[in-house]
C-alpha cells in the first residue's frame, strides 16, 4: 500500500520532470557521489594519523594525512554547496511549473466542482500538498537520492567494522528500529493535523485575501462589516494557532524519547569499543575509528530508515496533486461533431436538483428553442431560470429527462465544440483586469485588425463615447490590478464590455441572463431593445424577472414554482384571464407602454 503512493507520485511526476529538466537529474547524481564519498575521507584517515602520533611519530605522513582530510572535506564541501545551490534554483522552476499546471487544470475541471465543497478542498490540499508540505518535486526526489547515499555508506562502513567490532552494529540496529517507531509515529500526527489545516486554510486565504480586496471596499465601510471580518479571523487566526500548539504538544514527548534512545546507543557503543580497546584487541586508531564508523553508520542507517518515512510523506502529500489532476470528471462527455448550424434545442421532460441536494429546482421541462428564435424566460427571482442556462450550457447534467440539439442528447457532443454553440453573459460575469481589448478578443495577441474588431463591437454596445475619452484606447486596462492608470468602469459600463465579449464570440446562440439587473427598468429595456437589434438572426434567450425583453421576443416562457406554467407570445399571454404573465405585465406596464 505504502510502495503505491511512492510509485504512483514518481510515475506521475518523473517522466515529465526528466523530460523538461534532465540537468537537475545529472546535478543530483553528481551531489550523490560526494555525499557518498565525504564521510569515507575522516573515516579512512584518522586512524592512521592517530597510530602514527602513538607510534613512528612521521612528521611528514602526518602533515601528508592531515593535508588530505583538509583538502578533500574542503573541496567536497564546495562541490556539495554549490550543487545544493543549482538544486535550489530548479526547485524554484518545479514550483513554478506545476503550479502553471493546476492552474490551467482548476481552469478547466467540470464548472459543477467549482461548486462543490469536497472538489475545493481537494484544491487546497493539493496547492499545500504540491509546495511546502511536500517541497514539491524536489521534495519527493531528494530523499530517494539521500537513500541511495545512505545504503552506499552503509555498505563501505558496515564491511570496515565488521572487521573489528561486530556487536557495533547489532547495538545500533535494535536502537534504530526504536528510533524509527518514534518518528513513524512523529510523522503520522503531523500529517493528520495538515488534513484538518487544509480547510482552515481555503477560509483564511479568502478572509486575507479575497476581503481586503478594494472590491469589496464600499460594502465593508458602508455596512460597517470590519468587525465582523477581524472577529471571524480572529476566530479562524485562534483555531490555526491552537492546531499548531497541539501539534507541538503532542511532539514534544515524542522527541523526548527519541533523545534517550541516542543517549543509550551512544554509551553501549563506547562501552563496548572501549572494552575491546583496554583489552588490546584493536589499536588506538582503529578505537578512533570505530567511533567515527559507528556514528557514520548509525547515523546512515537512520537516514534511510527516515528517508524512506520521509519520503513516504512527502508522497501522500503530493498525491494530493495527482488526485487533483486526476479529479473525475463531473459530467459525462460525448465525442459527437457538433456541425455548423442552425440549431434546434429540445428540453424533453426535464428535472433538475442540484448535487448533494434532494430538493429539485427544476421539474418536467418541455420547452423548445428553434433557429433565429429570440425566447424570453421570466419569472421571479429563484425560480430556476440561470439553473435552466445552466443547464443548457452544459455547465451541469439535468437529473432526469434530456436535452437535445438537432434531435441528438447533448451529452453526446465533445465538450468544447458545444461550449462553442453559446455566448452567455451571465449574471454575474466577470471582468478579467486586463486591457478592454483583451476581455473582448480572451487573448492575449492581437493583430490590427482584430484591435478594428474590438473598435467595432465596442460601438455596437455604445462605448465609443467613453472610448474617446481614454488616451490609451482599447488598451486601457479594466480595473486597477496591473496599472495605475486603469478604467473602474461603472456597472453599466461593465455589463456593455461582457456584452461585446459575447458578441464578438460569434457564436450561434447568445443568452442574456438578467446581466442588467442593476439597471433601472428603461435602462434594461433600452439595453435588451439594442442587443436585440445586434443579435439579429442568432437565437437568443434573455432572462429577466422584469418584462423587459418581452415585447421583441418571439416566445415568452414563464417559470414559476420550478415549471414552465405559462408559453407563448407576448400578445398571446398578456389577455390570459389571471395568467401570471397578464398580472405582472399589469404591475409592470408603466416602464414599458412607450
Ligand atoms: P433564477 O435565475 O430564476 O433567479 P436560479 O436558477 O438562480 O433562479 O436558482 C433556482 C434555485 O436553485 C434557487 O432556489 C437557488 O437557491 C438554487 N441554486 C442556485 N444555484 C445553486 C447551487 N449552485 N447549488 C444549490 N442550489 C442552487
Amino acid at each position: 500500500m505504502k510502495d503505491n503512493v511512492i510509485l504512483k507520485v514518481y510515475k506521475y511526476f518523473l517522466p515529465s520532470a526528466w523530460k523538461r529538466y534532465k540537468g537537475y537529474f545529472i546535478i543530483r547524481f553528481l551531489r550523490l557521489i560526494v555525499n557518498t564519498i565525504t564521510p569515507f575521507v575522516p573515516i579512512l584517515f584518522m586512524p592512521r594519523i592517530v597510530d602514527e602520533l602513538v607510534g613512528n611519530r612521521d612528521v611528514k605522513l602526518i602533515t601528508t594525512y592531515v593535508l588530505v582530510i583538509i583538502i578533500s572535506e574542503y573541496i567536497l564541501g564546495m562541490l556539495n554547496g554549490l550543487f545544493g545551490n543549482i538544486l535550489e534554483r530548479y526547485s524554484l522552476k518545479f514550483e513554478n511549473y506545476y503550479t502553471s499546471l493546476m492552474s490551467a487544470r482548476i481552469m478547466e475541471v467540470d464548472f459543477q466542482l467549482t461548486e462543490d465543497k469536497k472538489a475545493l478542498d481537494q484544491i487546497e490540499l493539493a496547492k499545500n500538498g504540491m509546495s511546502w508540505y511536500s517541497g514539491g518535486l524536489n521534495g519527493i526526489v531528494e530523499p530517494l537520492f539521500n537513500m541511495a547515499t545512505s545504503l552506499f555508506t552503509v555498505v563501505g562502513v558496515v564491511v570496515i567494522i565488521a572487521g573489528q567490532a561486530p556487536f557495533i552494529l547489532l547495538i545500533t540496529l535494535i536502537l534504530l528500529v526504536l528510533s524509527a517507531r518514534l518518528n513513524k509515529r512523529m510523522n503520522e500526527i503531523e500529517q493528520e493535523t495538515y488534513a484538518n489545516l487544509s480547510n482552515i486554510n481555503r477560509v483564511f486565504s479568502y478572509m486575507g485575501w479575497e476581503l481586503t480586496d478594494f472590491r469589496y471596499g464600499k460594502d465593508i465601510r458602508l455596512y460597517g462589516a470590519k468587525e465582523m471580518m477581524l472577529n471571524k479571523w480572529k476566530d479562524y487566526s485562534n483555531m490555526f494557532v491552537g492546531m499548531w500548539g497541539e501539534l507541538s504538544h503532542k511532539l514534544i514527548s515524542l522527541r523526548l524519547l527519541l533523545m534517550i534512545v541516542d543517549v543509550i546507543r551512544d554509551f553501549g557503543i563506547y562501552f563496548y569499543v572501549g572494552v575491546l580497546s583496554i583489552f588490546g584487541k584493536i589499536t588506538i586508531g582503529v578505537t578512533t575509528q570505530m567511533f567515527t564508523a559507528a556514528g557514520t553508520f548509525y547515523n546512515s542507517m537512520r537516514n534511510l530508515v527516515m528517508g524512506y518515512q520521509d519520503l513516504y510523506k512527502r508522497a501522500n502529500y503530493a498525491n494530493e496533486y495527482v488526485k487533483f489532476m486526476d479529479y473525475p470528471a463531473a459530467i459525462q462527455k460525448g465525442t459527437k461533431s457538433v456541425g455548423d448550424g442552425p440549431h434546434t434545442f429540445e428540453f424533453k421532460n426535464m428535472s433538475f436538483s442540484y448535487p448533494g441536494s434532494d430538493v429539485e429546482v427544476l421539474k418536467n421541462i418541455n420547452l423548445t428553442l428553434t433557429p433565429g428564435e429570440h425566447l424570453s424566460i421570466v419569472g421571479l427571482n429563484g425560480a430556476g431560470k440561470t439553473t435552466l442556462v445552466k443547464l443548457l450550457c452544459r455547465l451541469y447534467d439535468p437529473t432526469e429527462g434530456t436535452i437535445y440539439m438537432d434531435g441528438v442528447d447533448i451529452r453526446e457532443y465533445d465538450y468544447e465544440q458545444y461550449m462553442n454553440v453559446f455566448a452567455p453573459v451571465f449574471q454575474d460575469f466577470k471582468l478579467f483586469a486586463f486591457s478592454m481589448k483583451e476581455n473582448v478578443l480572451i487573448q492575449d495577441e492581437a493583430t490590427s485588425e482584430h484591435e478594428r474588431e474590438v473598435e467595432e463591437v465596442l460601438d455596437k454596445v455604445g462605448l465609443t463615447e467613453k472610448l474617446a475619452t481614454l488616451s490609451k484606447g482599447v488598451d486601457t486596462y479594466v480595473f486597477k490590478h496591473f496599472e495605475e492608470d486603469g478604467i473602474e468602469p461603472s456597472g453599466g459600463e461593465q455589463q456593455k464590455l461582457a456584452i461585446a465579449r459575447a458578441l464578438h464570440k460569434n457564436a450561434p446562440v447568445v443568452i442574456l441572463d438578467e446581466p442588467t439587473a442593476a439597471l433601472d427598468p428603461m435602462a434594461e429595456y433600452e439595453i435588451y431593445r439594442q442587443f436585440n437589434d445586434l443579435v439579429d438572426e442568432r437565437t437568443a434567450i434573455y432572462i429577466s424577472h422584469r418584462l423587459s425583453s418581452c415585447q421583441f421576443c418571439d416566445r415568452i416562457a414563464v417559470f414559476s414554482d420550478k415549471e414552465i406554467k405559462e408559453y407563448g407570445t407576448h400578445a398571446e399571454l398578456v389577455n390570459k384571464k389571471n395568467g401570471i404573465y397578464a398580472e405582472m405585465f399589469a404591475a409592470q406596464a408603466q416602464y414599458y407602454q412607450v
